[in-house]
């Protein structure tokens, strides 16, 4: 009898979760095994924390996440603590590598020099470069520590170049739960996270990876992701304990699959439907009512502080994003052309904007804030009033922050500490979904 065993990402799961189908120690019997396990534990798992919490990066995943951490960059820096290879395999199949490195203390710049992507120094011939750490499979771009891979592609220009985590899905979602919610949040609240973080992304790149060299961005135009910084024992958990589970719901044609899993950070006191904020229509997010983000965002953030732009910025903030809006002439007004209605409060879902062509058009509020305050650090959500004073445009009474579709983050955390369970809380944001198991 041949028993496999594996060492898996997190330090604190329990002996019998770490038997599993990997291929890191073969052992051929059971004995063996309890007893390697245990002088691993017991010895100050000296073996461990060379891996720990790193994850099975020695097993080629399903597929690996790619996230663009630079974008049109001219130069970065790469520190490495381990030995790694470099390849410009032109099909990039082979992964034999170009060159070896032996670990290097000092930063490696990269830049293009005539065309050429060259590392610490030494040029590529091929417009795309593969840079694999050795064990334990980390390196840092820019002073930020990543897990897997960086794939360097020159873009069109010729002078610039995109840089790319290559990345297994499990150890870019602990880049993201941690980024997204803090460590210390119940468990259950961090388990929802992960498995709408796991979901959002699935779905993200079936529909949008194939028109680009990367599937996600790393901010929170997707989700936020932070890397290795990101991670501690508890976000681990949360991505280990959930592993493979994703959110599915009936699509028009009747079968079941993925869809985004939006979510944001405080809602308001009610989610809204994603049909007008994104446009898109699917069962799970239609908005619920939400009594449980109040006691959990702080009041300041909750209710966010009147914000005023000067008329001039906010008009070239518009026509910036949205250059067809030049038709209607100078821009003189805006007004509410649709909100969703709730008990306490409504959230402005349109946005008519009058010219002096005498024309006029209409944006999605979502889209309106973001063009006005890309960060949404300010403008936190379309939950408010706007009013023209003078020379200036204020937004006030506002409350909740982000899009609000999908679940609610604080609300999330406000149900896990009544006691819910990540299941509970996925289905009461996501009505009519059901978690199932992809990998
Ligand atoms: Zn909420």
């Amino acid at each position: 009898m041949s028993t496999t065993i594996q060492l898996t990402a997190n330090p604190t799961e329990n002996v019998s979760r770490k038997v599993s189908a990997g291929r890191n120690f073969r052992i051929s019997n059971g004995k063996a095994v309890t007893l390697f396990l245990s002088l691993v534990i017991l010895s100050g798992c000296k073996r461990r924390q060379l891996t720990t919490p790193s994850p099975q990066m020695d097993i080629e995943p399903q597929f690996w996440v790619k996230v663009l951490l630079l974008d049109k960059a001219e130069a970065c820096t790469l520190k490495i603590a381990s030995s790694f290879s470099i390849t410009d395999d032109p099909n990039l199949q082979t992964q034999l590598p170009t060159a070896r490195f032996d670990q290097i203390d000092a930063p490696i710049s990269i830049r293009l020099i005539n065309g050429e992507i060259t590392i610490g120094g030494r040029p590529f011939m091929n417009d795309e470069v593969i840079i694999f750490p050795d064990e334990p499979y980390i390196f840092k771009l820019n002073g930020d520590a990543y897990r897997g891979k960086l794939k360097l592609i020159i873009n069109p220009d010729g002078g610039t170049f995109d840089a790319i985590n290559l990345v297994p899905p499990d150890a870019y979602l602990a880049g993201v739960v941690g980024a997204e919610m803090p460590s210390y949040w119940e468990p259950e609240a961090l388990k929802a996270q992960a498995i709408a973080a796991r979901t959002y992304c699935f779905y993200i790149k079936k529909q949008f990876g194939g028109n680009h060299t990367w599937d996600m961005k790393k901010t929170a135009a997707h989700q936020v992701y932070r890397g290795v910084s990101a991670e501690s024992n508890q976000i681990w958990d949360a991505v280990n304990q959930t592993k493979g589970q994703v959110l599915v719901c009936k699509q028009t044609d009747g079968t079941e699959d993925i869809f985004p899993a939006y979510y944001s950070s405080t809602c308001g006191g009610h989610t809204e439907n994603s049909k007008n904020v994104f446009g898109d229509s699917f069962e799970p997010l239609i908005g619920v009512p939400c009594p449980y983000c109040r006691n959990v965002a702080r009041p300041k953030f909750f209710f966010w502080p009147m914000i005023q732009f000067d008329n001039t910025y906010v008009i070239n903030r518009l026509l910036r994003r949205y250059p067809n809006l030049k038709q209607l002439g100078e821009i003189t007004n805006f007004s509410p052309a649709a909100q969703s209605n709730y008990t306490e409060f409504s959230r402005l879902t349109k946005v008519e904007l009058s010219g002096s062509s005498g024309k006029s058009d209409f944006l999605r509020a979502e889209d309106f804030r973001l063009a006005i305050d890309p960060s949404g650090r300010k403008l936190r959500s379309t939950i408010c009033q706007i009013v023209k004073w003078g020379e200036k445009w204020a937004f006030l009474s506002g409350r909740g922050w982000g899009h609000g579709v999908g679940m609610c983050q604080c609300g999330a955390e406000g149900m896990a500490r009544q006691g819910k369970n990540a299941k509970q809380i996925l289905s009461y944001y996501y009505p009519d979904s059901k978690i199932i198991s992809v990998y």
